[in-house]
């Protein structure tokens, strides 16, 4: 009898207990350091953000039966980056543009959909494509940052907006937001974008009920004829040297911002300097803080905790603001808390996290820059070969400005011991220019690129997916070294999912999605996603079952400048979800087959046409690749209908275009420019319509001699 009523005791409390815990209402600070089994209901799964799921049904035993539950189309097609939070059977997610959806996640089923209205000329403040990575859930709402860089609360279940607020200002300095807010103790926390165009970057808490600013704290100092806005500053202006603060200085929290539970701290993930070249925003030197630095604040004030730079004096774009992964580990006999790190630089870093120190940096990839640390100062020991200002000749400099790792999420798996992130072992070639540019426009103080002195793009992608050297890195952070990596086939890959089911799950550039298993890299299954699955995926359960969802859609900086795929692509960037037994078909791609009818060139003049394929790099190259050619997700500018020529001034200089996303270029590019860009253009879709002439069996020749040629390119450099 009293068996019996402890028994019922113990299912009331822990059914109450669960009624408690269940539900978007009643998620809180609690409940996402311990999440309800089965629910994703953070970015990184919980606040240590290691991306776990406890979930094992789907295991190495039964992975083969993974089939797909369901598709959901968004509206736009684009890159894909958000990691999809579920929460008692919900599933919130964004896709492009900062649209916000809500779907039942047993099914796909749309329940509600939030549209904040971006203007679609802001488009062109992103240095990255106009991805977002997703939502805050808690206390009943849902958060989302818009690329114009307001922060939006909407009631979670009917998506009514209940606040809208602008985080930054705008109306001066194109800001932009994509990262995925994080809450925590009755706040939102929130970053922003904008380094390559000149801004000054910070952090800042709102009210998650009422949307009132708690704080905010500047990653960089401003003039100091104005005051500083707090001892913190002061420190950091020590650093900077000239007139940093007329460039904006950069240092932007566009990504990474965890809140720690166990210490009750925020770490925010501090991006590059802005301009990139160091010479111009800080003539005679200095460390430039808290540029590509971890900075840990009160989370409850935003006051300067500690801080722990990276890369001091950053030049190479070298952000910091990659995924922060909290974890405890054993060394040298003593429990530590730690944060993992593997940021652009080429590092895989374990800092104490109660005091910022550094305990060990070891590298994961190709790095040139430095040789490595020293752990008694926690500085870099540089090397003088990727110092390139002040120099004339161009620099090569490993890892590239795409970064060792980026912005695609990180897993650690307890199991294994072994942390799994996609990495480019690509360079960056630099070469110092004038700043010419105004503050407010993409200027960096270098060429973005090395002259790419090949016109085919069947060459071109050859080169570069081989030049990008893409894998996937299972990293035993114990060891301090890879446990073992896979080749990827391209440049634009996604984030890791690591399950209890031993298993790893990823997107990658040959538009398929896989899972590895976790302790040896054996790939134990694949899926079709007609487009590139670049979101980090996450799992969860509905009524028992357990569903793996990812968001497909190539795209970022990656996806729009070295995605080069020639492959036809769905109309819209989806969701897919995955089960045991899941049956679902997604529909066949149409081929598409428009090639346009521009007009044959009218100016040949070297000088002029030259002249346009500078502009073409310096304002076009970032989202519609090389010579024009577009990756599928924006136009290929070598194959429209002769509209389009025909009204190019219109197009390209005054907006004409603006609403479908193709920004006016008025306020940097002249009408002669103009003229000079038409031309360029036009001769690259002249060379298009030449090399579509060519026979199949040509063609095919040609593939062989490239790759050949590709692969001694990738060795020379
Ligand atoms: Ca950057």
């Amino acid at each position: 009898m009293l068996a019996s009523l402890l028994h019922l005791i113990v299912v009331l409390s822990a059914s109450g207990a669960a009624a408690q815990s269940a539900g978007v209402a009643n998620l809180d600070t609690a409940s996402i350091a311990k999440p309800r089994t089965g629910d994703w209901p953070s970015y990184g799964l919980d606040y240590r953000e290691q991306r776990f799921s406890a979930l094992d049904a789907i295991n190495v035993d039964t992975v083969a039966r993974l089939g797909l539950a369901w598709a959901f189309d968004t509206d736009y097609l684009g890159g894909m980056e958000a990691t999809p939070v579920v929460v008692d059977g919900v599933m919130y997610v964004t896709g492009t543009w900062s649209v916000v959806y809500a779907l039942d996640a047993k099914t796909g089923a749309l329940k509600w959909k939030y549209d904040p209205q971006v203007p679609k000329a802001w488009g062109k403040m992103a240095c990255c494509d106009v991805v977002n990575r997703g939502v805050a859930v808690y206390a009943g709402k849902v958060f989302v940052g818009s690329l114009d860089a307001r922060l939006i609360a909407l009631d979670a279940a009917t998506g009514a907006k209940l606040w809208d607020v602008q985080t930054a200002d705008t109306q001066h300095h194109p800001y932009t937001i994509t990262g995925a807010p994080r809450a925590a103790k009755g706040k939102v926390f929130i970053g922003n974008g904008g380094a390559e165009f000149g801004v000054r970057g910070f952090v800042s808490a709102y009210d998650a009920g009422t949307g009132a600013l708690v704080w905010r704290f500047y990653t960089v100092p401003g003039n100091p004829a104005n005051g500083f806005e707090n001892d913190a500053m002061e420190m950091a202006a020590k650093t900077w040297t000239g007139e940093w603060w007329k460039y904006g200085g950069g240092g932007t929290a566009w990504d990474s911002i965890v809140y720690d539970p166990e210490l009750d701290r925020l770490y925010v993930g501090v991006g590059n300097g802005s301009p990139w070249n160091r010479r111009i925003r800080s003539p005679q030197g200095g460390d430039n803080l808290f540029l590509s630095s971890i900075v840990a604040l009160n989370p409850d004030t935003g006051q300067y905790l500690w801080h722990y730079q990276e890369t001091p004096a950053e030049t190479w774009d070298y952000t910091a603001t990659q995924q922060i992964v909290l974890a405890d580990m054993t060394i040298d006999g003593a429990s530590r808390k730690v944060l993992w790190h593997a940021p652009k630089n080429g590092f895989f870093f374990v800092v104490d996290r109660t005091s910022g120190k550094l305990l060990s940096a070891t590298p994961y990839t190709k790095v040139t820059w430095a040789t490595g640390y020293d752990l008694a100062t926690g500085r870099p020991q540089f090397t003088s070969e990727a110092q390139w200002v002040g120099r004339d000749d161009v620099v090569t400099v490993y890892p590239s400005s795409g970064g060792g790792h980026n912005w695609q999420p990180m897993s650690f798996s307890p199991t294994t011991g072994l942390v799994y992130f996609t990495s480019l072992g690509a360079a960056n070639q630099f070469k110092e220019i004038p700043y010419e540019g105004r503050r407010g426009e993409f200027n960096l103080g270098t060429e973005l690129v090395a002259k790419i002195p090949i016109d085919d793009p069947q060459l071109v992608q050859a080169v570069t997916r081989r030049v990008a050297r893409a894998e996937l890195i299972a990293w035993d952070p114990t060891q301090r070294k890879v446990a073992w990596r896979m080749p990827l086939p391209g440049a634009v890959n996604g984030g890791t999912l690591a399950t209890a089911g031993n298993l790893v799950f990823l997107g990658v550039h040959d538009r398929v999605l896989l899972a590895l298993r976790a302790d040896t890299g054996t790939v134990t299954w694949r899926f079709p996603t007609q487009d590139v699955p670049q979101s980090a995926p996450s799992s969860y359960l509905v009524d028992g079952e357990q569903y793996v969802a990812v968001g497909v859609g190539g795209g970022g900086g990656n996806g729009l400048m070295f995605g080069l795929d020639r492959r036809s692509l769905p109309a819209r960037s989806r969701i897919l979800a995955f089960k045991l037994d899941g049956g679902a078909q997604l529909p066949v791609v149409p081929q598409a087959n428009g090639f346009g009818d521009a007009p044959p060139p009218t100016v040949r003049d070297a000088a002029i046409v030259t002249r346009g394929e500078e502009l073409y790099r310096s304002h076009c190259f970032r989202c519609h690749s090389i010579g024009g050619a577009g990756t599928g997700r924006v136009a290929d500018l070598r194959r429209l209908p002769r509209a389009f020529y025909d009204n190019f001034d219109a197009i390209v200089v005054d907006g004409t275009m603006a609403p479908t996303g193709m920004p006016g270029f008025a306020d940097s590019i002249a009408p002669n420019d103009a003229a000079a860009l038409k031309a360029y253009l036009l001769i690259q879709a002249e060379e298009d319509r030449a090399l579509r002439e060519q026979p199949q069996w040509w063609v095919a020749l040609k593939q062989t001699y490239y790759d050949a040629v590709a692969t001694v390119i990738a060795w020379l450099l």
